[in-house]
């Protein structure tokens, strides 16, 4: 079935999975569709993921005797989690195509690594500072004028790890608060709006991306995607430009996700990477010829990419916390299409699912 591709994963082969959350879920959900088969591997007691895959893994991304049974029981290993150690990549190489590859996943680990990555590209980022140190951070809040974000450098997500620096805050209190043992202060960017591009590129070098789309972030979290994000022409094309340059040097096999600042005189600043499916990516499952994640699948594969084309426009909002609970509600919108992830326990801050508003070009 592979036409003697040796870079191609024919469909019934089986597809490994690092991180099994709502993004692998849904990825073994296309997966399905296309006739592969998911192994899902991490070390969390509620797998969403699992409820949807032939198999799952529950260890540890540092269990090199459990990674080493799971690569030898898939054909291709990829992740919905990018902060897996280099010890456990290597290991999964030595047995089965990895992808996408460790340089990806390198540079979105650490954010002074991917800051200096896209500015090594001529693309331009906010002005930042490695820190050590509360001393080192005081410098550089001197050089930025008193204030910025700090950031950890590793392991941050959705706010985690993260401080708007002012007048009034010093730096010790500002080291405290990030807690991370190495920062980055970032500028602070007086942005006109967040945006998004998703690309996806094979191991022939092809690519797609999907329309920028607009974010809107609610305590740090996404709260909604416009799809497509109102740009001017000129803005769109940068932005996806930018994110196809980056999956190119970066040679991902797979899908990145470049979230970008477009400020107020029209400049797009990349602030985030990341080498998989991202939330705000969700609304192309019901408004695009190809969703995301069948997109991931392909590109992981080596399939032909499918058309990123959009449908029709869309509005995708999370469902955080207790906002699961009015699901009832959402499915009497016969335009709005459910996704719940069947997480075991609602917490504040938790996705628990999303719902995408289709903007149908006539009522139907
Ligand atoms: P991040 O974890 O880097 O994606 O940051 C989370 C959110 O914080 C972003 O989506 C922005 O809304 C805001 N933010 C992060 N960095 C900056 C910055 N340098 N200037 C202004 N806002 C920022």
């Amino acid at each position: 079935m592979s036409g003697g591709d040796p870079r191609v994963i024919a469909p019934g082969s089986t597809i490994g999975i690092l991180g099994a959350g709502q993004l692998g879920r849904m990825t073994a959900t296309a997966a399905a569709a296309l006739g592969y088969r998911c192994h899902v591997y991490a070390p969390d007691e509620d797998m969403p993921a699992a409820h949807v895959s032939a198999t799952a893994t529950r260890a540890r991304y540092d269990d090199l005797a459990a990674l080493e049974r799971f690569a030898r029981a898939v054909d291709v290993v990829t992740f919905e989690f990018e902060n897996v150690p280099f010890e456990s990549v290597r290991l999964l190489a030595e047995h089965v195509p990895v992808r996408p590859g460790w340089e990806a996943l390198r540079v979105s680990q650490d954010r002074v690594v991917e800051k200096d990555f896209v500015r090594g590209l001529g693309i331009g980022t906010a002005d930042y500072r490695a820190v050590a140190g509360p001393a080192e951070l005081a410098r550089a809040l001197d050089e930025f004028g008193g204030g910025g974000v700090l950031k950890s450098t590793r392991l941050g997500y959705d706010g985690k790890g993260q401080v708007r620096v002012g007048p009034g805050m010093d730096a010790d209190e500002a080291w405290r608060r990030m807690g991370a043992e190495a920062g980055i202060l970032e500028a602070f960017v007086d942005f006109d709006c967040e945006v998004s591009v998703i690309v996806a590129r094979g191991p022939t070098g092809e690519t797609a991306a999907y329309v920028p789309v607009l974010n809107r972030h609610r305590n740090h979290i996404l709260d909604e995607t416009v799809a497509p994000a109102p740009l001017p022409e000129a803005t769109a094309v940068d932005a996806e430009t930018i994110a196809r340059r980056i999956a190119e040097a970066l040679g991902l096999i797979g899908l990145l996700a470049v979230e970008m600042f477009v400020t107020r005189d029209g400049r797009v600043l990349v602030n985030e990477i990341a080498p998989r499916p991202h939330n705000s990516g969700h609304w192309t499952i019901d408004a695009c010829v190809t969703s995301q994640f069948e997109q991931f699948v392909r590109a992981v594969c080596g399939l032909p990419l499918g058309s990123p084309a959009r449908l029709c426009d869309a509005v995708m909002t999370n469902l955080i916390g207790d906002d699961v609970a009015g699901w009832h509600d959402l499915l009497r919108d016969p335009a709005a299409k459910l996704h719940l992830y069947g997480k075991a326990e609602v917490r504040a801050g938790r996705k628990m699912g999303h719902v995408t508003r289709l903007r149908l070009p006539r009522p139907q």
